[in-house]
């Protein structure tokens, strides 16, 4: 059987892209290298007729197809699972830029463009394509809408859901829906665009996307503030919307101890206030503005200054220029390599309604510490979103393998039971994939369960795309 589909789909894409041989590790393993799978074959298809053909002859074969872009999903979505039995769906080659509509203020393009070869469309067509993320250089917008990616700039642009006007999709019955036109407003019926976003693969096929393009700002600004607490770190955030308004196009917040793990493991970089009595936070704050940088310099300086005489920030410095903004970002964006180095880690990716974050850190932490004592929260994340990296590193007299195997179920039930009890999601941005899907069915109300599962049997019937991701069979 599976000579004859692997024959069939030589047949749609051509026989050197399906690949069957060979180093086949850039798609079987997952980007945190924690799980090796195994493909029947990796499937690169040019275009949305292939895709439609390719996902038609799977379906007629009964064989599970598992989309993937980038691969740098940090959820075990776009990896096969070990049985060699799926087919993994590279979009790889559909990466070509269809139009660019400056008077529509959008861009139509296939869903394996790099997120940061969209970024330089825009900025060549002198506009702006605002997601941003670490993994811009080697992520997809296809994976981006498969996993509707938030990202640096969410609290001013949304995410990668609020981007998008419009898609083109391949049903799991190898049929193509067109909702490209790139409409701001389109109220005839069901959302389907909608249902697509964030659905990872298990629904259909993202082969092209209108995205929403923005004005360049005409001045960006960039801060770094230490702040004492976080209780102090969110009311600066407060400030910062009542005074910058949308201008506010940043707002991350880093804990000493991420930090420190930067200054230890990448001592080149220059960490600002690391180490500092009053600085138990840092808030990285970027402002992006219409008016001049003389003017939005001295409205963010002024915030700044208001900050500290309410005491809510007790030291900053503002990037004289590009390249410190960057240099700043940078930091911040470094924070994951240096916690890789200090070993294995636990990753939460969870969000709370802002005004509850102080509490929740303060009971998280609490109740970590006492059940397993000298535990180290690397905690930093997108505060403006209310999206926190809350990470769990080992004692430092541990063993991080030792200590992920004893307590990695330990520390997500502590960590999970304390979001729900905030009123929290304990996936903000990475979505569910293999990784939560026990989760999901844990937090997620049945109600909601009910009806995910009856989109699921309609779209899918026959359960080929991406199974065992989001929802278990
Ligand atoms: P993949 O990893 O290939 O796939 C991800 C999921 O989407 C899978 O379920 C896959 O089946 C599905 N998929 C892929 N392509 C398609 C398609 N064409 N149609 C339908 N489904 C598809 N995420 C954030 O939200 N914010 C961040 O700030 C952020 N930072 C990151 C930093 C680093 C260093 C890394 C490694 C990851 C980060 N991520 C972040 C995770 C993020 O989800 C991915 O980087 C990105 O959005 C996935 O794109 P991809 O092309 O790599 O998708």
């Amino acid at each position: 059987m599976s000579t004859a589909l692997l024959a069939t789909l030589r047949s749609i894409v051509g026989p050197t892209h399906v690949i069957t041989e060979g180093d086949m590790t850039a798609w079987e393993q997952d980007w945190r290298r924690r799980v090796r799978g195994k493909a029947l074959a990796v499937v690169r298809p040019a275009s949305t007729p292939e895709v439609a053909a390719v996902v038609k002859a799977c379906a007629a074969a009964g064989t599970a197809i598992v989309p993937q872009g980038g691969n740098t999903g940090l959820a075990l979505g776009s990896t096969p699972d070990a049985s060699g039995t799926q087919i993994v769906l590279s979009l790889a080659r559909m990466n070509a830029v269809r139009n660019v509509d400056t008077a529509n203020l959008t861009m139509t393009v296939e869903a394996g463009c790099i997120l940061q070869n969209l970024q330089e469309v825009a900025r060549k067509a002198g506009l702006l394509f605002p997601l941003s993320l670490a993994a811009e250089g080697s992520c997809t917008i296809g994976g981006n809408l498969g996993t509707n990616a938030g990202g640096t700039q969410v609290v001013r642009y949304g995410n990668t859901r609020d981007l998008c006007l419009g898609l083109e999709v391949v049903t799991a019955q190898g049929e193509v829906w067109s909702g490209l036109q790139g409409l701001r407003k389109d109220n005839t019926g069901y959302d389907l665009r909608d249902l697509f976003i964030g659905s990872e693969g298990t629904l259909g096929v993202i082969t092209a996307a209108c995205m929403k393009l923005y004005p360049q700002p005409a001045a960006t600004l960039t801060a770094w503030a230490a702040v004492p607490t976080m209780e102090q770190a969110a009311q600066l955030l407060g400030m910062a919307h009542q005074q910058l308004g949308a201008g506010l196009t940043g707002f991350e917040v880093m804990g000493q101890l991420a930090l420190s793990l930067v200054g230890k493991h990448l001592p080149q970089l220059r960490v600002p206030f690391l180490g500092h009595k009053d600085a138990a936070w840092c808030v990285l704050l970027e402002n992006s503005d219409s008016e001049s940088e003389d003017h939005a310099r001295s409205r963010f300086e002024a915030l700044l200054q208001a900050a500290l005489e309410v005491g809510c920030v007790t030291d900053a410095v503002v990037a004289e220029n590009l390249t410190q903004a960057h240099q700043l970002w940078h930091i911040r964006e470094s924070i994951p390599l240096a916690q890789a180095e200090e070993g294995l880690n636990i990753k939460h990716d969870i969000s709370i309604p802002i005004s509850r974050i102080p509490a929740f850190v303060a009971h998280a932490d609490a109740l970590l510490q006492s059940r397993i004592p000298g535990v180290r929260v690397v905690n930093f994340g997108h505060l403006g979103d209310g999206n926190l990296h809350y990470n769990v590193q080992a004692p430092t007299d541990c063993d991080a393998a030792a200590f992920l195997r004893d307590h990695e179920a330990q520390v997500n039930h502590i960590v999970y039971e304390a979001v729900a009890e905030f009123g929290g999601s304990f996936s903000a941005e990475h979505g569910i994939g293999q990784l939560k899907a026990d989760a999901l069915q844990r937090y997620q109300s049945p109600v909601a369960l009910a009806m995910m599962r009856a989109i699921k049997n309609a779209l899918d019937p026959q359960g080929i795309l991406n199974p065992g991701r989001v929802l278990i069979p």
